[in-house]
């Protein structure tokens, strides 16, 4: 997808603060962070969102979770806890159209969500 702004983050043609990076999953800091540490986990292959999901796709969002989880336990928040969320469409709030899991961790985070 040329024109999909975490497309061009993982071809490097936009700079991101990389945190994580395999051949199928990129980990890279929020741009405008919601917590001490704000995550993007997303998946080299560009997915546009759960909607999009087929079964082909399971073994790559389990990788994204995985790695998430992985990721707050290597920062310290594995015990004290963090959040993972998938926004999907616009009333929950999705503006970036290639699936990614949102991980914040380091202040309480109420419940439910805005
Ligand atoms: P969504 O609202 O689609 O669930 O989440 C998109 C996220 O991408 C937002 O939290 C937003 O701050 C982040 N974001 C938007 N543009 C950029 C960017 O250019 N670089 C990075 N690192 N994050 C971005
Ligand atoms: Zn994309």
């Amino acid at each position: 997808m040329s024109d999909c702004l975490f497309c061009k983050i993982i071809k490097r043609e936009i700079p991101a603060s990389i945190v994580y990076e395999d051949d199928h999953v990129l980990a890279f800091n929020d741009i405008n962070p919601q917590a001490p540490l704000h995550a993007l986990v997303v998946p080299k292959r560009h997915i546009d969102s759960l909607n999009a999901l087929s079964p082909e796709d399971d073994a790559i969002v389990g990788e994204v979770v995985r790695r998430a989880a992985a990721i707050a336990r290597d920062k310290g928040y594995g015990d004290r806890g963090f959040r993972t969320v998938f926004n999907t469409n616009a009333e929950a709030g999705q503006t970036v159209f290639h699936v990614h899991l949102h991980l914040l961790a380091g202040r309480g985070l109420r419940w439910p969500p805005g």
